[in-house]
């Protein structure tokens, strides 16, 4: 739990993923310098054997979503970015990125594909309980900035959701073969695969 990938810098407010630099180089930023960048939380970075690299906050934040994110949402989402460097050669591929309105962050996209023209893809990973009503709204956020979603749901997500997404084109159906650089066990993913 409490692992996001990336992190912001205290000093220079550059934002780092744990998918690009190794867990030594994270290291040799000072203690406290590494924040989150939802909740500024200070966070360490962690890499370990059988894990994906992460940083975990080092208190309880119960209002970040980055907050409560599990190995399997991780893995999901490094999935989803692979997949996406790979399909849109021409993009830029982020994780968890910001989506700015009135200079507020208003929401945070598990991925985000953005195209040279300024069109994006928004891939959201769901996989607590959620309202129908939530899912609008946040449809509707990236919407009204031109962007394109994608939401990735469980199986036993409510049936209005999945139709309600599915009735928009929104609802993404994903394979096993989408994440084989997950550190999960394909049994693990055969089990709890979405949608
Ligand atoms: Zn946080």
């Amino acid at each position: 739990m409490d692992m996001p990938f990336t992190a912001i810098l205290a000093t220079t407010k550059e934002t780092l993923t744990a998918l690009e630099i190794s867990i030594t180089q994270l290291r040799q930023y000072p203690k406290g310098d590494l924040l989150c960048p939802e909740c500024k939380t200070v966070m360490f970075p962690r890499g370990r054997k059988g894990y994906l690299p992460h940083f975990v906050h080092t208190k309880k934040t119960e209002n970040c979503s980055l907050a409560g994110e599990s190995q399997y949402h991780l893995a999901l989402k490094l999935g989803i970015y692979e997949k996406c460097l790979e399909s849109y050669k021409d993009a830029k591929i982020s994780v968890e990125y910001s989506i700015v309105k009135d200079n507020k962050i208003i929401r945070r996209a598990d991925v985000m594909v953005l195209f040279p023209t300024g069109y994006g893809i928004a891939f959201e990973i769901q996989l607590s309980p959620i309202s129908l009503e939530e899912i609008k709204n946040r449809t509707i956020d990236y919407y009204e900035q031109g962007y394109d979603v994608q939401w990735i749901v469980k199986k036993t997500t409510n049936s209005d959701i999945k139709d309600w997404l599915l009735d928009h084109g929104s609802l993404n159906v994903l394979t096993t073969s989408d994440f084989k650089s997950a550190v999960i066990s394909s049994e693990t993913l055969e089990s709890t695969l979405p949608y």
